[in-house]
């Protein structure tokens, strides 16, 4: 069957704006934590029992209740919107009008793909249109939204939207440089490659405020 070319560039956009969200179902949050931690403590088991593993043995036998709290309360706990941080924003008394650039900022997150660490850094940038907001959140939302399995594509845009909705500009930039565990401990084994993806909006379009951009993060 031929698919024309407008055709198959909508069913592309299409699948492209929804892959911004995490897929969850409609009844993700149905469940209470106590509740997921319960259930996922019974199917771990059910993994290391079919591994062979003794859950008798003294060092086994609380970690499939150790990895279901870490899943729901830890690293999965971008999920429950419930979690996300309250940005603290502050009125621009100086009237600082200029890029302000947070470096470094460390992203713990996981592939979808394979339930295993994706570990790197972040950088974000943004103008402020006359509200600033702490420091310590730019890496809160960093945090959230790596909380989740991720893939590093969707992680970057999920970080610039949530800053664009925290301070209300579309002039942010977000650049991720990540290691992936699935690339260096199994499958190709490479050790030494970095994914790096980026997501520049409004005014970090233009070249020159890009271009300065990542002077600032080098
Ligand atoms: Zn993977």
């Amino acid at each position: 069957m031929e698919i024309s070319n407008q055709e198959s560039t909508e069913a592309y956009l299409g699948d492209f704006a929804s892959a911004l969200d995490t897929p969850l179902r409609a009844d993700a949050l149905e469940l209470d934590d106590d509740t997921k931690i319960e259930l996922i403590q019974k199917h771990f088991a059910g993994i290391m029992d079919i591994l062979g593993l003794d859950l008798n043995d003294d060092s086994l036998k609380d970690t499939p209740k150790r990895v279901a709290k870490m899943y729901v309360k830890e690293i999965f706990s971008g999920l429950n919107p419930a979690n996300k941080p309250v940005p603290t924003l502050f009125k621009n008394p100086f009237n600082y009008n200029q890029m302000l650039v947070e470096r470094n900022i460390s992203v713990y997150s996981n592939c979808e793909h394979h339930f295993v660490p994706i570990v790197g850094k972040a950088h974000v940038a943004y103008i402020s249109n006359g509200q600033v907001i702490g420091l310590s959140k730019l890496n809160r939302i960093v945090q959230y939204c790596s909380q989740r399995p991720q893939i590093q594509e969707r992680l970057t845009v999920q970080i610039a939207n949530a800053i664009k909705e925290a301070l209300g500009t579309e002039d942010v930039a977000v650049i991720v440089d990540a290691h992936h565990h699935c690339v260096s401990s199994r499958g190709i084994r490479d050790v030494n490659s970095s994914t790096l993806t980026a997501e520049y909006c409004g005014r970090f379009l233009k070249p020159d405020v890009k271009n300065e951009f990542l002077k600032y993060i080098g």
